[in-house]
């Protein structure tokens, strides 16, 4: 559904992201593993069309298509690790409201806003102003403004990151129910935060990936090669 090639970022003189490569296939959870500074964010951002690559090229469903055309845009949703909610509005009327800005109808996101509400556990707080919730829910209300859309492939930057133990097993049942409709690519910078989620795991490290496989697969090459633990 997706396939990335060669995909590189300088700024300036540093190769923040080097020849990446990687394929998913439709209704995957794909996790980017690695430490600050690894390349995570670089490679997202350039997934949803906000960082333009210096070299490599991006496929979405077999088409090789800019991915700063609106034609990409309009099948990508993206959570950025500082989601820019608009704390006054109401969830619901936040959340037509990004639909309308992705280009639907309001009726058209007036009809999907029920589904996307379920699918991000927000029903108790859907009439609820935005600034008054709590951080799991601010978190799941980025969630929600990325799908309204209904993208193909939508893309979370950390949205585990900053949770409590009882938001946390919330946002997993959330982006395990999220992959019945789209692709999922989520961020994180610890192994354990999103191994119960993702089908499969990328390790970035100094902008190249290198590692690849499910957490078993992960965890037997750490065996194998002890400079894996530092990501691991
Ligand atoms: P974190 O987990 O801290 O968010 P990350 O894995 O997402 O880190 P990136 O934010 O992609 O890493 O950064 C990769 C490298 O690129 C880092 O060395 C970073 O300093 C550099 N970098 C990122 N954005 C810019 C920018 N706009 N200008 C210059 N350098 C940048």
């Amino acid at each position: 559904m997706i396939e990335v090639k060669g995909l590189t970022r300088y700024y300036g003189n540093l190769a923040a992201v080097r020849d990446v490569e990687f394929s998913i296939p439709e209704h995957v959870i794909v996790g980017f593993l690695g430490l600050n500074g690894a390349g995570k964010s670089t490679v997202l951002k350039m997934l949803a069309g906000l960082v333009q690559p210096s070299d490599g090229s991006v496929k979405l469903s077999g088409e090789n298509i800019e991915t700063e055309s609106e034609g990409f845009r309009r099948h990508i949703g993206y959570l950025p690790e500082d989601p820019p909610l608009h704390k006054d509005m109401r969830v619901d009327e936040f959340l037509i409201w990004c639909g309308e800005m992705r280009g639907m109808s309001k009726s058209d996101a007036m009809a999907r806003l029920p589904g996307v509400i379920k699918t991000c556990q927000l029903e108790p707080v859907k009439e609820r102003v935005i600034q008054e919730l709590s951080h799991g829910f601010k978190k799941r209300v980025g969630i929600a403004q990325a799908i309204i859309h209904k993208p193909k492939l939508v893309i979370l930057d950390e949205p585990i990151s900053g949770l409590d133990p009882v938001q946390i097993v919330e946002m997993r049942e959330v982006l395990k129910s999220l992959k019945t409709e789209c692709t999922v690519l989520v961020s994180s910078h610890i192994l354990s935060e999103i191994s119960q989620t993702c089908d499969r795991i990328l390790v970035l490290h100094q902008g190249k990936i290198v590692a690849d496989g499910t957490e078993v697969e992960l965890r037997g090459k750490m065996e194998a090669n002890t400079s894996f633990e530092v990501i691991l």
